[in-house]
């Protein structure tokens, strides 16, 4: 291949999701679609952004299967081409391809081709079988992946149909974490935001996944009980994750988004968005009351609190592995109280995040 030829990529291509978690290697990991959207897609905070409006759709499994073919023809072409003409020239040339599976697959390649993340909201909701069939397929095709993950609704997880031996099959097929959205262990803000789960199926579902030997990150979101359920969310969420000992626990604070019916909600101040050092006191209680030997993470710029006035300081990294708990929850509590007596006005209120227009 020359250099000219790196057009001929663009005929390739394979369908990519919206969304996958900064943790799972950014935008180096390699993107496998084996659902589209959310089955559920009725959360208040998120209901018409994340998947639009998109109706759920379950793809067969040849369809997936073709996909990550193309991705071997992808990356067998550039590696030819890597080979043959330097990385940097290749790297260097690529704005002659426009297709995003090429520029996918290019980056994964990059960052030693180790990690792939199984696209959409709900990839457990397939039937076992299949998607044992899809992990084992991708291994197959790909020996260097050397973590597979996905995210995953709770309920689906809780459900009987849904069993322990299951998860032990997909752990086994390579399926190595899971990204579960958590976001409160409070029954009544649960119910408020239309989770769709309770607090006590988000605690089997926890479960289930530690048992069977999958790595569990959970996100919480701080700020999402508004100023009246503020205590119970705090305090509650603690204690659905210390049923749970997650690895990871991924704060997320509440941002509400344009189009969602708690942003609605928001402008006709039927809900009251807590203020930077509220939300920091709520995090307080909830570390105050962790008793988990999780990772303790704030991997995301919407944790918006800095140490310095100039904000050229978050208040905690921002790195995928976080606070080790509880050998550091000292120092979270301490980095808490440094935030609190930082003038308000130094740290960026949630109604500023919300003048971003892709979050
Ligand atoms: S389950 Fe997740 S993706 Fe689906 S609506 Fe709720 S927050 Fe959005």
């Amino acid at each position: 291949m020359n250099i000219s030829e790196l057009q001929r990529l663009n005929e390739y291509s394979f369908e990519i999701g919206p969304i996958r978690p900064p943790s799972e290697g950014g935008k180096y990991s390699l993107l496998v679609r084996v659902t589209r959207n959310c089955p559920w897609n009725l959360c208040k905070f998120c209901y018409g952004t994340l998947y639009n409006r998109e109706r759920f759709e379950l793809r067969p499994l040849e369809e997936i299967k073709r996909d990550i073919q193309t991705m071997k023809f992808i990356s067998d072409d550039l590696t030819s081409a890597i080979r043959k003409l330097g990385y940097s020239l290749v790297q260097t040339e690529l704005h002659l391809v426009s297709s995003p599976s090429v520029i996918t697959v290019f980056n994964w390649l990059a960052s030693g081709g180790r990690t792939a993340f199984l696209q959409d909201a709900d990839s457990l909701i397939m039937r076992t079988s299949e998607l044992q069939e899809a992990i084992r397929y991708l291994k197959q095709t790909f020996p260097s992946i050397q973590r597979i993950t996905s995210y995953a609704r709770a309920k689906t997880l809780a459900q009987k149909t849904k069993s322990l031996e299951d998860l032990k099959e997909l752990r086994k097929a390579g399926l190595t974490r899971l990204h579960v959205g958590l976001e409160t262990g409070d029954d009544e803000l649960l119910r408020f935001v239309n989770k769709g789960v309770t607090s006590e199926e988000q605690i089997a579902a926890g479960r289930k996944v530690k048992e069977a030997g999958i790595e569990l990150s959970e996100y919480v979101m701080p700020g999402l009980g508004g100023k009246t359920m503020m205590e119970r969310h705090a305090k509650n969420t603690a204690k659905v994750l210390n049923a749970i000992n997650p690895d990871y626990i991924r704060l997320r604070p509440f941002v509400p988004r344009r189009g969602t019916p708690l942003f609605e909600e928001c402008e006709k101040g039927k809900f009251e968005l807590t203020s930077p050092h509220e939300r920091l006191r709520e995090i307080r209680m909830l570390v105050e009351n962790l008793d988990v030997t999780s990772r303790l993470c704030f991997d995301h710029f919407v944790n918006a609190w800095y140490r310095e006035p100039h904000r050229n300081y978050p208040l905690f990294k921002r790195d995928f592995e976080g606070y080790k708990l509880p050998e550091e929850k000292n120092k979270v509590l301490a980095l808490i109280e440094e935030g609190l007596a930082i003038n308000e006005s130094t740290h960026i209120h949630v109604r500023d995040l919300m003048k971003i227009p892709y979050l």
